[in-house]
């Protein structure tokens, strides 16, 4: 046919459930079963073909079974449930924020992925989780917050695979009238328009409102009709194409995301850069200022100090870098609108990079999000520490432990993750207020109280339902590919509900290993076809469309699920996402996670297995290497580096097999009760995983750790027209200036041996140049092994300073003396970057 013309006929909900519409625009339903299960209900067949999504089901369904709906006493009671709770939650006064966090100034948050739902494909994997996961907690706890991303209106990507195990990418455009978002409108009614400049010219910009809860999330969209070809498909993709649309995100992202919330007279005093790419909101924002009249480096103070800065990738190759040439095409107006140079502002961005064998200046989103907050995190412990010594070189001459990084370690949001049959498990042994409290450990102690049997009676209903849905993709699969009729027949013994099932599944990117468990497949096939205590494993993951050695990941997991000894009980599935998660945490018995430490900032996906009591069985790394207490689930390898990463691919894979014949299937299969049962690591991993590594406690501990303080300060930096920042900005001008000219020359009379307790004096010589000698921290510095310690040398007469340095305990010092320029107000004692050692 011929199409002149497209048109919806809206069928017309009745009365009894006319509120059925506002609830399928707020995603509270995302994390509530009993309310997606109204739209299931009306017709399974829409639901599931449509990813679970309540707007397109309502626009689906017929007439007649929503007057059928209507007329069911039981649905409607369902309904009158799901709105009473769902009222409760929305109008919720007393939150931990108004209890805990009065007062606490609104926050803007910035992530290029989201990821919230199945129906809403704008994520690649857990950085988008985790953003999403952040906004939902942030609702649930009362935040004044609000999200800004991108409207990817053909998403990441549909994973395909042909009949030899090669990942295929679909891109789906999404039809928009078809998701929970809504255009925003200016007071005149219109659609908002911003305009950025992106190259030589300005690109529109639309804006779309999505409910999360309590809380609202802006998305980006260039696919308006103002728009050229090339400008609409700028928000086509997310981590689509090459360098140059990259830089063209981040500028929209950045710049745009900044105009939006300000085109909604939507109110930000701290902003969050959720990983670098939202680095350039920056640009936009000393804008504001250097347009309020501020000079360029007085606009950089008042800027930074509200910013926070959150890194997630100690993956090179993750932290994205672009010639200044580059940045030229795209950034090459904003020196001159900031009334600065180009050398001065690419220079809070540069790390120059090996290209080619040759050394050239970059661009770095990282560096310039470093340069551009006043406080920065890390997304686990062991991630923090690691990113001290990736970003220690922009601090010459401190110790890695000093760089202003600290880490909040990452959660996930409880309710998304955990099933249903869990839930209700779980009310009837925690308080009735649970799902407020998620972070309380004592709280989470009453798991002790479930039994055994209602474990596993639980447990086992969800392996089914999650074997039916492997079984069903996997005949999809089949079906597609031209299978045998035979093959397509197999698909129905795919896994055993009584064999003990292993998951493994997130994107494919190769520091993750997705195949060391191949590593040596006549032991694997031992364990695998032990007659009477089989194991099982189901894969899933998504791999860069451009990243072929993920591919072959795939594929080699795909070829071995294929080989007579595996087949059946070595399952990939395809297009792995939100659903599929949910699925594979809730089902599996246990959790696998093997990257290669320590690549792994924190990993999320363990934690909501051991939500639903699947223990984790994971290398220490990331999260598990905190969250693991030698009772609630495996660890695989040992808490060291590697020099040579074949040896530690080897020595990871023997633990991860000796430890499963030894440990794992020996407790599996062995029955009793007890602290050496099954059920007893079940238990444990519930309850020390669930509040420790939820959601809550993770946005908690930025509230209390980052928000509040960076709220604070920032309040100050830019009090009297940011007199503060502009005191600031002169100092670091002149002591940068003085700095060349300073000279620090140092003593100590040191014996040979000493003992502990005992002192020595440290004496240092310094020419301060220009610079005021009270805004010099000259210190001595005691180094044993890694740890450091240092001791302030008193201003004397003239240029000595000295102090009687104490050395507490026994063992082998280096003693040096360096000083710092500092005055009273900077976030961080090295926040100038200036070290000089004597
Ligand atoms: C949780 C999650 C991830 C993150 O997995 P990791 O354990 O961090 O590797 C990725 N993708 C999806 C769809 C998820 O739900």
């Amino acid at each position: 046919m011929n199409i002149i013309g497209k048109v919806t006929v809206l069928p017309q909900l009745p009365g009894k459930i006319a509120r059925l519409s506002e609830l399928a625009y707020n995603l509270y339903w995302s994390w509530t079963p009993h309310a997606q299960n109204l739209y299931a209900e009306l017709d399974a067949e829409i639901w599931e073909r449509f990813q679970h999504n309540p707007v397109r089901t309502l626009l689906e369904v017929s007439q007649e079974r929503l007057n059928a709906a209507a007329a069911d006493p039981a649905y409607l009671a369902r309904y009158q449930q799901v709105m009473a709770d769902f009222d409760a939650y929305m109008g919720k006064k007393d939150t931990w924020a108004s209890k805990n966090a009065p007062g606490m100034e609104p926050v803007a948050y910035f992530s290029m992925e989201y990821a919230f739902h199945e129906s809403l494909p704008i994520y690649s994997g857990g950085l988008g989780v985790l953003a999403g996961d952040h906004c939902k907690s942030a609702s649930d706890l009362g935040l004044p917050f609000t999200a800004v991303g991108m409207l990817f209106h053909q998403g990441y990507f549909r994973q395909l695979f042909d009949k030899d195990g090669w990942q295929n990418e679909a891109y789906d455009e999404l039809d928009l009238t078809t998701l929970p978002i809504r255009v925003a409108l200016n007071d005149a009614g219109e659609e908002i328009r911003l305009k950025v400049w992106i190259g030589n010219h300005d690109v529109q910009v639309r804006v779309w409102k999505l409910q999360v809860g309590r809380i609202q999330v802006l998305l980006l969209d260039t696919n308006v009709p103002e728009n050229n070809e090339d400008d609409r498909k700028l928000t086509a993709r997310l981590y689509g194409g090459n360098q140059e649309l990259r830089v063209q995100q981040y500028v929209l992202l950045g710049v745009a995301g900044i105009r939006a919330l300000r085109a909604l007279n939507i109110p930000a005093s701290v902003y969050h850069m959720n990983e670098g790419h939202a680095a350039l909101m920056s640009l936009e924002r000393m804008r504001e200022y250097v347009a309020q009249g501020l000079d360029f480096k007085t606009a950089l103070e008042t800027a930074a100090s509200s910013t926070l800065f959150t890194t997630h990738t100690p993956v090179a190759a993750g932290n994205d870098a672009f010639s200044y040439d580059l940045m030229d095409r795209y950034i090459g107006r904003w020196p001159g609108v900031l009334n600065t140079t180009r050398d001065e502002l690419y220079g809070l961005a540069r790390h120059d990079q090996n290209w080619d064998g040759q050394v050239v200046p970059a661009f770095s989103m990282t560096v310039f999000a470093l340069h551009m907050s006043r406080a920065a995190n890390g997304v686990s412990e062991l991630h923090g520490e690691v990113s001290r010594k990736m970003w220690n070189f922009l601090y010459e001459g401190a110790n890695p432990e000093e760089v202003h990084i600290g880490h909040v370690t990452n959660g996930a949001h409880n309710l998304t993750f955990t099933s249903q049959p869990m839930r209700d498990l779980l009310s009837t042994v925690l308080p009735q207020d649970w799902t407020e409290r998620l972070e309380d450990e004592q709280m989470w102690q009453a798991v002790e109280n479930l039994s055994d049997q209602q474990l596993s009676d639980v447990q086992r209903e969800m392996k089914r339902q999650m074997i039916t849905f492997v079984r069903g993709r996997m005949k999809e699969q089949m079906l597609r590919n031209g299978a045998s009729a035979a093959d397509v027949a197999h698909t129905d013994q795919l896994l055993d509900e009584n064999a003990l099932t292993i998951g493994f599944a997130r994107r494919f990117a190769t520091y993750k290993r997705a195949t060391l468990l191949f590593r040596d497949k006549a032991r694997l096939s031992r364990i695998v076809n032990n007659p009477e205590r089989p194991v099982q494993f189901v894969f899933a993951g998504k791999a860069h469309p451009a990243d072929n050695p993920g591919k072959a990941f795939i594929q080699e997991i795909f070829r071995v699920s294929q080989e007579p000894e595996f087949r059946g009980k070595i399952v990939i599935l395809e297009n792995y996402d939100m659903n599929v998660a949910r699925h594979l945490v809730q089902g599996v018995d246990i959790w696998l996670n093997n990257p290669r430490r320590p690549l792994e900032a924190s990993g999320t996906s363990g934690m909501k297995a051991s939500f639903n009591g699947s223990p984790n069985f994971s290398v220490l790394d990331g999260w598990w290497r905190e969250g693991y207490d030698g009772d609630n689930g495996w660890s695989i390898g040992e808490e060291r580096e590697y020099a040579d990463l074949n040896v530690q691919d080897d020595a990871d894979a023997f633990s991860l097999y000796t430890t499963l014949e030894t440990q794992i299937v020996p407790r599996y299969y062995g029955g009793g009760t007890g602290p050496a049962s099954w059920a007893h690591t079940v238990r444990d991993s519930i309850e020390t995983v669930s509040p420790r590594f939820s959601m809550q406690r993770q946005v908690i501990d930025y509230v209390q750790q980052y928000y509040l303080p960076i709220a604070q300060r920032a309040a100050t930096v830019s009090k009297d027209r940011s007199a503060k920042a502009k005191q600031i900005a002169e100092w670091k001008t002149w002591v940068r200036q003085q700095w060349p000219y300073t000279q620090i020359t140092a003593q100590a009379n040191l014996p040979t041996t000493a003992r502990p307790g005992q002192t020595v004096t440290v004496t240092a010589n310094v020419n301060p140049a220009g610079i005021n000698p009270a805004e010099l921290n000259v210190e001595a510095v005691l180094m044993r092994g890694e740890h450091q310690t240092r001791v302030p040398l008193r201003h004397q007469q003239g240029n000595v300073y000295s102090a009687e340095v104490p050395l507490n305990d026994s063992g082998l010092y280096s003693v040096g003396v360096r000083m710092v320029p500092h005055i009273e107000g900077l976030s961080n004692p090295l926040e100038t970057g200036l070290i000089k050692w004597a």
